[in-house]
This record gives structure tokens, sequence and C-alpha cells, in this order.
């Protein structure tokens, strides 16, 4: 039985307006309520945006793009300060981190973890920045140069969901600055906190007002004028694949980049030859972290059938020793869902696969009480066209498929809609490649599951979405690529009457 640790939150309720040109506007008359996941009890209340707001913190991002001096600052410059929103960041590690467990449920040292990643973030887009650069051809004749350069992309709206409140926005922001863009966050209406925050530690590093604008409020009041604005040239949306697909058709009026980090239903798959016991840790890893309120959580297991009801038994007797609790208890190891409304949908995902056939071997119920709880759920002899299979649940519960060779494991792998992550468990390096090319994901992981580092680009094939984040690939995002080519030496031309007016 899951034991539920209930250490109590304290709190004082935190009341926000929006961030707009460097000024926190004064809390509006509509305001959002934020009730703890863990008890219920009232965190924080946030302005409800409206559509003028949304065209205000558009309007000061357009500004600060236009004429401002963060795009027209040297790439060394917009690194120095990079690399004090970083240091301020883990400086105001307790701040972050204590907002985001208490608003998203997620268990306070992951929160901790997720303030180092997001400073490490800031880091690289700083390197990132610095070693910028573009490409000189000098191969188009003795007369001819050219120049591919990379310009800032412009403005950007980045809207933002729950579960990595501060992560996910620290895989755009920074790359963004780096860039040279401007930006306005539209954060989860459930976990706008630590957005506000950052814009603050941002501008006291040195980002000029105007260059993050942070607006609150629901998805259809901000988000979407975000979408629609011709006055913003770059989307970047995390969330799920249904608002993905609303937010495209709205921007499809103003003809701008989109990137679409979507959905998930990332399957583990672990062959006989595995290290059963790393596989075993990296299983209950990849589902429970983060509450399995993950994009990429390990939410489905694929396993060999040779070692399969072995594995299992072991895997239900580790999930039987879960501590579930209060984000800031210690020893909390899966915390409360995001809102009741949340472990309701996730409570009938279980019920629909006890009627699809599927056997529940741990969990599967609602802890009760105050709070969200769902008990850590292992559910057995999942098929391969059911519901718990094929549709993220987003929670604590894993779906356990056998399969029996490696062309099984990966048609298994590839039998849904999304196509985000994967992880592999085999010390055949062989069958490690072959398994990894053959799935249609953004990311595989071998021997290792939710792993990464910011050099690494994250992002979806399929209905996951398309647009990379992170690397490289995540800063080119934010750029534009211009040609400019230069003939030195007098032209010989082939219609001289239409040039310059026939001179
Ligand atoms: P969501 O799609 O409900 O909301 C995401 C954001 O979009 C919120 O800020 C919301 O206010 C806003 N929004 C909602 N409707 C909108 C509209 N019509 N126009 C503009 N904005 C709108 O997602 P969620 O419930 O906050 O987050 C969970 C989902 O996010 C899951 O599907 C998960 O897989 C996905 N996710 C993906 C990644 C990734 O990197 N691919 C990472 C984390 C989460």
């Amino acid at each position: 039985m899951t034991t539920v640790n209930d250490a109590t939150i304290t709190q004082h309720v935190r009341v926000y307006g929006h961030h707009i040109n460097g000024q926190s506007t004064p809390p509006s008359d509509r305001l959002i309520d934020r009730n703890a996941p863990a008890d219920g009890s009232l965190l924080a209340q946030y302005s409800a945006g409206t559509r003028a707001d949304a065209e205000a913190a558009i309007a000061s991002a357009r500004a600060a793009f236009d004429s401002g001096p963060w795009p027209k600052m040297t790439a060394m410059d917009r690194a120095r300060v990079l690399l004090e929103v970083a240091r301020l960041m883990r400086e105001n590690t307790d701040l972050l981190s204590r907002i985001d467990a208490e608003e998203s449920g997620k268990p306070l040292v992951f929160a901790r973890g997720d303030v180092e990643t997001s400073a490490e973030l800031f880091e690289y887009a700083a390197g990132a920045a610095m070693t910028s650069h573009g490409e000189a051809h000098t191969g188009l004749g003795e007369d001819c140069t050219a120049l591919v350069v990379r310009e800032p992309a412009g403005v950007v709206g980045m809207i933002i969901p729950w579960n990595f409140p501060l992560l996910l926005l620290s895989q755009k922001l920074p790359f963004a600055l780096a860039a040279g863009c401007t930006a306005v966050v539209k954060p989860s209406e459930f976990t706008s906190g630590t957005a506000l925050e950052l814009a603050r530690i941002a501008e006291e590093a040195g980002v000029p007002a105007g260059v993050i604008n942070v607006i609150t409020g629901f998805g259809i009041e901000t988000g979407a004028p975000l979408a629609e604005s011709k006055s913003v040239d770059v989307l970047s949306f995390t969330g799920s694949t249904e608002t993905g697909r609303r937010i495209t058709e709205a921007s499809a009026g103003s003809v701008k980049r989109l990137s679409m980090e979507l959905g998930g239903k990332a399957a583990s798959v672990v062959f006989d030859d595995a290290d059963l016991g790393d596989a075993l840790d990296g299983v209950l890893f990849g589902v429970f972290f983060n509450n399995g309120e993950c994009c990429v959580s390990g939410a489905r297991l694929l396993i060999q059938d040779t070692v399969a009801d072995a594995f299992i038994d072991k895997l239900v007797a580790a999930v039987s020793r879960i501590t579930v609790g209060a984000p800031l208890a210690d020893g909390t190891e899966v915390g409360p869902m995001i809102s009741p409304e949340h472990a309701a949908k996730v409570l009938g995902h279980i019920e629909q696969a006890r009627a699809d056939g599927a056997v529940v071997r741990a969990g599967g119920a609602a802890i009760e009480g105050a709070g969200n709880y769902v008990q850590p759920t292992v559910l057995d002899g999942v098929g391969e066209l059911t519901a718990a299979f094929t549709q993220e649940i987003f929670g604590p519960v894993l779906s356990i498929t056998r399969f029996n060779d490696v062309a099984d494991a990966i048609r298994l792998a590839n039998a849904t809609e999304y196509g985000l992550a994967g992880s592999i468990w085999t010390k055949n390096i062989d069958k490690a490649l072959t398994v990894a090319h053959g799935m249609q994901n953004g990311r595989v992981w071998v021997n290792t599951t939710i792993d990464g580092g910011p050099q690494l680009p994250a992002g979806g094939m399929k209905q996951s979405g398309f647009g990379r984040e992170m690397g490289l690939a995540g800063f080119e995002e934010f750029t534009d690529v211009k040609t400019i080519q230069i003939r030195t030496g007098a032209r010989n031309r082939v219609f001289p009457n239409w040039v310059g007016g026939g001179e």
C-alpha cells in the first residue's frame, strides 16, 4: 500500500500583475486563484489577462526589438548578461523551486533540479551567442563574395505548460535572448509564478526593460493573441497536441514561424539481455518522475516475453515502496496531480484500461483525503489498440505490453500517433542501434532515460510536433538566415535596359 507523506505547506498568498516593459502592472480586477495541488489551500492569485493586456505586452516587445538596445548589442555583451541571469537564478533557488513545487505539485527535490538545469541552459545559450557566426562564400567567381548571416528573428511568443514551468521556459527564453530576440511569455494559468520572478531576475541581471514581457491568464484570452498577431514573428509553443493544433490554425493569418513541442507516449523497451537491475530503475524513474506529468514520460513498458513475469513482479514490489506525498515534505517521490480535474481524468483512464482488459497490478485508485493524489499504478496486459496504450495519460500510470523480438518491439514502440521520445535497454549495441534508428522519435535514450544536456536538441516527430529546442538547433530556431551577395567588378548584364532605369 502506498504511504502518504503529509507535511503541511507553509505559505503566504502571492498576488501578481503582469510584467510589461520592465514594470509589474497592478493586479487586475479578475484574478485566477492558484490552489495547492497538495491540500487545496490558496497559494497565489494571478491576473486573468485580456486581449488588451496581450497586445500591450506585444507592443512592448516589438518596441524593444525595433528600437531598443538588445538586438544591436554585441553577442559578447548579451552573453555576459545571460551568465549573470544564471548566477542570480542559482542565488534564488529556494524561491524559484518552492514556487514551482507548490504550484505544480512536483517534489521539491525535482524543482531544485529544474532551477539548476535552467541556469545551465542560460549558460549554454551564452556560449551559443558568443560563438555564433555566419558563412563567407568565395567560390562564386572572382568578382563575387557572398555572406550568409544569422539575424535575430524578432519578437518571440512563448506559451508554456504547467509541468515544468521554469525549465520549459528556459528551453526557449535564453536561446531567443542569445540570438537578440525579445519575448512575450504566456505561462500556464496554473503555474505562473516562476515566469514572473524570472523576468524580474533577468532585469536585475541587465536585460533591458521590454525585452522580456510576461502576461498571465487563460490560453484563449492571452495565448491566442500571440498566435494571431503579425507583430509576433515566431511562436514557440509547448503543450498538448490538441492546443498545438488550435494555435497552428490561429497563426495561419499571420504567417509566422512555429515551433511545436507537443504530447508524447514514450516507450521503455526492455530486452532480455539488458542489465535488468538498471532497466528496472530506469523504468521506474521514467514513468514516475515529475508525478508522471512529463511529456517524455516512459508511460509504456514494452518488455520481452522471456523475462516479463519476473521483471514485472520486481517492478510491482518496488512501486509499493514509493513514497507519495506533499511536494515540500522530505522524502516525497511522487506528489499530487496538478488539479482535481486532472486527477479525475487520470483515474478515468485507469477505469477505461480495466474495462479494456488490463490487469491492475499496483495502485489504481485515488488516495483519500485532501489533495489531488493518485496512487502509482501499474497496468499489465495492455492491448496495443486500447486507450492506455495509445493515449497520453499524463499521470503516475505505467502500461505494460509484451513483445517477442526486435521487429515486434519497433512496431509496438511506433504504434501511437506520438513521436517524442523512447528508451532502449539492452547490452547489445547492434540491437540498440537497430531499434534507435527504427524508432520514430525526436529523442532516443539507450540504457538511460529522461536524460540530456543543454547541448542536445529535443523535439518531436509525428503528432508530437516540429522544431527543436536546446543545442545549436534550438538557438537557430530564433534566427533568420539572410544572404548578402556582393559583386566587386563591372557586371555583364543580360538585360542592361531593365536595371537602374537603362543607364
Ligand atoms: P495545454 O495545451 O492545455 O496548455 C499549454 C499552454 O497553452 C498553457 O499556457 C495554456 O494556457 C495555453 N493555451 C491553451 N489554449 C490555448 C489557445 N487556444 N491558444 C493559445 N494558448 C493556449 O497543456 P498543459 O495541460 O499545460 O500541459 C500538458 C501537455 O503539454 C501535455 O500534452 C504534454 O505532453 C505537453 N508537453 C510537451 C512537452 C514537449 O517538450 N513536447 C513538454 C511538456 C509538456
